[in-house]
């Protein structure tokens, strides 16, 4: 389910990602992970405020930055 929209996706529609103090990653394989929508993830203001819930940090500018690192990478791989 998508953390953002809360709808349901295939699994291999959506990114894993993850939260350890505070640093946004792609899900390592241990620790608790979340996933988002390829729609929502486009979407920074909704994308962000959710990351902001999820890692319980304020600094959306830092959280919308690792995303953008992760998607990148993501998508080229
Ligand atoms: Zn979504």
């Amino acid at each position: 389910m998508c953390v953002v929209c809360r709808e349901r996706f295939e699994q291999k529609a959506l990114f894993r990602l993850q939260c350890k103090e505070q640093q946004l990653s792609s899900h390592s394989g241990v620790g608790r992970s979340f996933y988002l929508c390829s729609t929502c993830i486009d979407d920074e203001k909704k994308v962000t405020r959710a990351l902001a819930r999820i890692c319980k940090s304020g600094d959306i500018k830092y959280l919308s930055t690792q995303l953008k690192e992760i998607i990148a990478d993501v998508r080229q791989s």
